[in-house]
């Protein structure tokens, strides 16, 4: 966390945009938390840094036909999750709500490949795609325990990849950076924007619920427990270090805890 030499932040800004959700059993979030067999609406988010050298997306989103024929995506499985999207709750009509169409998004930090963070990645071909190498091979190769998450029409396009190994300092000024967070996936990354208030840590999947990782409780679609432990650790100390307010894309009390754009942002 030391030894950068951060330049001036400017009016760089962290929108947040909804895009729908789903109906989920709390067994998702911990098969041991006492509301199991009850759900709960479960958001989906994407957000867009601006940085005075482009347009930084970190996840994609849902892809839209979730909405309106989601055997189309999620072959049976679909019958599992409850979409819950209006026509409006997908990348191209929230960048809109920004004044943004897909080509004014210059790089896209991909947390993982699941079907609810990559549907976006169809309209984004003209951006550099940042992804840990070992989660594109994870997603192209999943084990049968994630099989039906991963869609495979998601990322089967002519993407500029950026396949990392480790941590990734996007413009090389400290101000965007991608920081392995394993667990959830093999390749799982999150990504840590210092803005002029206060840093904020988009943790994407890191965890489902920052309350989750505090009791160190795995949620059920887990790659690996350890690194779930680990990636915990290392988001803590990053959020002492750096001060930073941690995010997670399903948090559940979103409407109370995540500025919303366009009428609000992190800044
Ligand atoms: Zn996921």
């Amino acid at each position: 966390m030391n030894g950068f030499a951060y330049k001036d932040v400017g009016e760089m800004r962290v929108y947040p945009l909804y895009c729908g959700g789903d109906m989920t059993d709390w067994a998702i979030f911990d098969p041991f938390d006492a509301r199991v067999g009850t759900k709960v609406f479960n958001p989906y988010f994407i957000y867009v840094a601006t940085h005075p050298d482009g347009n930084v997306l970190f996840d994609s989103g849902p892809h839209p036909d979730l909405r309106t024929d989601p055997h189309s995506r999620l072959g049976a499985s679909a019958d599992s999750f409850q979409v819950v999207m209006t026509e409006d709750d997908w990348l191209v009509p929230r960048l809109a709500t920004l004044g943004m169409i897909p080509t004014d998004i210059s790089h896209v930090v991909q947390s993982h490949l699941h079907f609810d963070h990559a549907g976006g990645l169809e309209w984004l071909t003209r951006a550099k795609v940042y992804v840990q190498r070992e989660e594109l091979a994870f997603a192209r190769h999943p084990p049968r325990y994630q099989r039906e998450i991963f869609v495979e029409k998601d990322f089967n396009h002519p993407i500029q990849w950026i396949e990392l190994d480790g941590e990734c300092d996007i413009f090389g000024d400290g101000l965007l950076r991608i920081i392995p967070t394993p667990g959830h996936t093999r390749g799982h990354q999150s990504l840590l924007v210092r803005l002029r208030s206060q840093p904020v840590f988009l943790l994407g999947d890191a965890t489902y619920l920052v309350s989750k990782m505090r009791t160190r409780s795995v949620p059920a679609i887990a790659w690996s427990p350890d690194a779930f432990m680990s990636t915990w650790d290392t988001v803590e100390t990053i959020e002492q270090t750096e001060g930073a307010r941690l995010v997670a894309t399903h948090e559940i009390d979103f409407e109370t805890s995540v500025p919303m754009a366009p009428q609000a942002w992190f800044a």
